[in-house]
């Protein structure tokens, strides 16, 4: 969390004066330099938005849980993977129990591979769904505020397009509500200076907007924001 000096402005999500800044998406989601074996720098031009300070703090530990959500997922890609092994691996060495709190049961399971055409042993991790919708809830109103320098005023809807449901059918009912986001979204501008961590895809109309995020590359979250 970073402290600003300026009261200037008041939070992007309450009347309270803005005295620091927040990171959208949470920062410990951007590889550190000294995670990455590359020379690259996966922490360009973060977002912030002017933030209180309760607001700020609210998911810290959230924040961490959805860090382990997204790189430990099947869906993760090699940079999402590192994370985990990285920055997952230390954060849980130092404190186990609460990387057990957060891998709150895990089943072991059988994966079919398309590539490879290969069955493989992996674990199914029973996600928190509502803490990880409290940081997509965060996040689309500081992305609103971020694209609209104005507080949004209504009600946020999130579906997160990479986690499995017992449901076949609310399986399948989220994964075309996902696709379908993504046709309307494929000539729209990926926003976000580090893609291979974080973009995100933007419109807003006259009564609602629509916000598909994407983390590292195939984890997908579509966030419909219902103006008043
Ligand atoms: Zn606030």
């Amino acid at each position: 969390m970073k402290v600003v000096n300026t009261h200037l402005t008041t939070c992007y999500m309450c009347d309270r004066d803005a005295t620091t800044v927040e990171h959208a998406p949470p920062k410990c989601l951007f590889p550190e330099k000294k995670d990455v074996s590359s020379q690259k720098d996966y922490r360009k031009n973060l977002i912030t938005v002017p933030s209180c300070v309760v607001h700020n703090t609210a998911t810290s530990r959230e924040d961490e849980y959805l860090l382990y959500m997204l790189s430990a997922s099947i869906t993760s890609s090699d940079v999402g993977l590192n994370q985990f092994l990285t920055k997952v691996k230390r954060a849980a060495e130092r404190s186990p129990s609460l990387a057990n709190s957060m891998l709150v049961s895990t089943d072991p399971m059988k994966i079919f591979h398309e590539d490879t055409q290969e069955w493989n042993d992996a674990y199914g991790i029973q996600i928190q769904g509502k803490r990880l919708d409290l940081v997509f809830i965060k996040n689309a109103y500081a992305l609103y505020f971020h694209e609209k320098r104005k507080k949004f005023d209504g009600r946020v809807q999130v579906v997160t397009g990479f986690t499995l449901y017992n449901e076949l059918s609310v399986n399948s009912a989220i994964a075309s509500a996902v696709t379908a986001a993504e046709d309307y979204f494929s000539q729209h501008e990926a926003k976000g200076d580090n893609p291979d961590i974080f973009f995100y895809k933007f419109e807003e109309g006259s009564n609602s907007a629509i916000l598909l995020m994407n983390f590292y590359g195939t984890s997908k979250v579509l966030v419909h924001l219902d103006k008043r």
